[in-house]
């Protein structure tokens, strides 16, 4: 038996017991004649004490870092007690021992604090995981795993496998391929969900589904993006939204009690679409804190119709607001004594390409009631007053104004509300906030169609199985979804149909989407109609849901959970590598595996694949 106990399990009231452990050497200290080893395993770490004897024989045999080393021994009372350690109160005064294995020297050291580069960690990703950190991820990983699989087992999901040797399914991004051995010239795709195949299984009478499953999408990866991931899917047959939201926020909530042991009594809050595009300029806001946008000026339709016409700012001759799309302000509270080198600093950010703003306007409203500002040339001190009122400032208080063109300006104050609220200190890492969005516009208006001619296309915003409101398809099914021209697809009847979709957000991250689905073929047909595929393409991609919809489809509607940044945010961090065992590097390798690597001509024969 290599071992009765583990390393972080003995303490005072085990004293005089004879145990066995088995683990890593963590240190070795020697002290004259006698030696002291630290010994980790994935329960902690034991003092171990050698006495002269023992210490003779390492002397002629040392132990090195990492060694894997098993001893027999008695737990005694330390002398000097480690009160940061659980096992402090105690060691094992060692009777024999034997090194199991040998370690060569770690390419960095295997502490809380490690001295290796990310790039090298990753390289040695088995020894990177003896680390405490990440371990207590990967612990959290499974417990946030567990949890949920507990709530869909207790509220009668079964989890079902689906393939992953499969035709496309459409989520957004491209399909990684694989080519077909048996069938020359022929290729799977990998799923980028399992979108279809969940629909499948409502239509086969499995009303209530889920998956803890990895899903493929070839992105460009931005930063914290893996071209593998890993989503909770679930599905439910005879369900509105209301049903969805109400049982997936109660899973979200059992897993906040049962990881993070936080009761959220709350009711999760709940918000259109547009009042976060309004209100907060992104669709994934952060509420932890206010600081919502003024809209000054914008294109932006609220309610069916445009409510931000400019009044306020035109007409005083400051040439970058009377030209502008969109001009968006934020009120920074008690800011209004920023110098002027804060003010220019904060410039800089917003000229920053990742954000690619041309210039930040300010108002300062001084204490004693007066302004500042950088267009006071253009506004008298009572336009900027007016102003001030709009943003809700009162004196001491700093407003910032971005202008340009719609899209980009909401992005960029939707960017700056969130470092502003990163410096301000109001985004908490151990606050969780949590949020429903809902009412998603159907399609989106894409500019950039290769198709020679064409003058953009609608695409999903989500994804083409997502149904129209109730009350929009009608609007769907009778109008011809064809755009004559890129002006007028604002006005198209199109751009009007809300989603019967819905994201969860926490802390300003998606972490879960779903949406009601179509369930009958003739909606559906339309829908890949104006996504612009022919009858023909329609068929060849999707006939088995197609002809699935013709036996007997229960309405139904699911939604799934970013599986690795849920688990990333419940641990407190940014990167949701640092909470997946072997993940890919920013440009989609495996840095262990040194993967994607080139495969041989044999093999490359036999897939009848010739490189270009
Ligand atoms: N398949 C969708 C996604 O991956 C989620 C859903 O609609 O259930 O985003």
């Amino acid at each position: 038996m290599y071992r009765t106990h583990h390393c972080g399990e003995l303490r005072q009231s085990d004293v005089g017991k004879e145990i066995k452990m088995a683990g890593w050497v963590q240190t070795v200290r020697k002290f004259g004649s006698i030696t002291f080893v630290d010994l980790r395993d994935r329960y902690g770490v034991t003092q171990l004490l050698f006495g002269e004897q023992l210490t003779k024989r390492l002397d002629e045999n040392p132990l090195g870092r990492e060694f894997v080393l098993q001893v027999n021994g008695r737990v005694a009372e330390r002398t000097s007690k480690n009160a940061h350690l659980s096992t402090g109160d105690i060691e094992i005064d060692v009777s024999s021992y034997s090194i199991l294995n040998k370690s060569a020297t770690p390419p960095f050291t295997i502490q809380d604090e490690t001295d290796g580069g990310e790039d090298l960690r990753m390289k040695y990703r088995y020894l990177d995981l003896r680390r405490n950190e990440l371990k207590k991820n990967i612990e959290l990983r499974y417990a946030v795993n567990r949890a949920a699989r507990n709530y869909l087992h207790e509220n009668n999901f079964i989890d079902i496998e689906t393939p992953f040797l499969i035709k496309s399914t459409p989520e957004g991004a491209r399909d990684f391929v694989v080519p077909s051995r048996m069938n020359a010239g022929q290729f799977y795709a990998l799923p980028q969900s399992p979108q279809t195949f969940k629909q499948l299984l409502m239509v086969s009478g499995y009303d209530r589904y889920f998956q803890v499953v990895k899903c493929f999408r070839d992105e460009d990866l931005r930063a914290d993006r893996q071209p593998e991931f890993t989503q909770i899917d679930c599905e439910m047959s005879f369900v509105e939204q209301e049903d969805i939201l109400e049982m997936f926020e109660g899973m979200i909530k059992y897993i906040f009690k049962q990881v993070k042991g936080i009761d959220y009594a709350e009711n999760v809050e709940r918000m259109s679409w547009e009042q976060a595009m309004w209100d907060y300029g992104n669709d994934k806001p952060d509420i932890r804190f206010g600081m919502k946008i003024t809209n000054l000026k914008s294109p932006f339709k609220k309610d069916g119709k445009i409510e931000a016409v400019g009044e306020l700012i035109n007409g005083a001759g400051f040439g970058v607001f009377e030209n502008a799309e969109t001009v968006l302000a934020l009120n920074l509270k008690n800011a209004g004594s920023y110098t002027r080198s804060q003010l220019d600093e904060l410039t800089d950010w917003v000229k920053r390409p990742q954000i690619g703003m041309q210039g930040l306007v300010n108002i300062r409203y001084q204490k004693d009631g007066s302004f500042k500002s950088s267009v006071d040339k253009f506004y008298n001190t009572e336009k900027l007053k007016s102003i001030a009122a709009s943003c809700k400032a009162e004196p001491g208080d700093l407003i910032l104004l971005l202008a340009g063109r719609e899209e980009r300006t909401r992005k960029a104050i939707a960017e700056l509300r969130l470092e502003l609220g990163e410096r301000s200190g109001f985004r908490k890492k151990n606050e969780f906030k949590l949020l429903w969005v809902f009412d998603f516009p159907l399609f989106e208006y894409s500019e950039d169609d290769s198709s020679p001619g064409s003058i953009g296309r609608w695409v999903a915003r989500h994804h083409p199985f997502t149904a129209p409101k109730p009350a929009d398809i009608e609007i769907m099914i009778n109008n011809n979804p064809a755009i004559e021209n890129a002006a007028t697809y604002l006005e198209h009847p199109y751009s009007g149909i809300k989603a019967n979709a819905y994201d969860m957000v926490l802390n300003g991250n998606e972490i879960g989407g779903g949406s009601i689905r179509i369930f009958q073929r003739e909606l559906q047909e339309k829908m890949f109609e104006a996504l612009g595929m022919s009858k023909e393409e329609a068929m060849h991609k999707f006939g088995f849901l197609l002809g699935a919809f013709e036996y007997g489809a229960p309405p139904h509607g699911g939604i799934a959970f970013g599986f690795d940044r849920l688990c990333a945010i419940l641990g407190g961090s940014e990167s949701i590598r640092d909470f997946i065992a072997f993940p890919k590097n920013n440009s989609g390798r495996d840095m262990m595996l040194d993967a994607p690597s080139p495969i041989d001509e044999k093999q490359l024969k036999e897939l009848s694949i010739r490189l270009a």
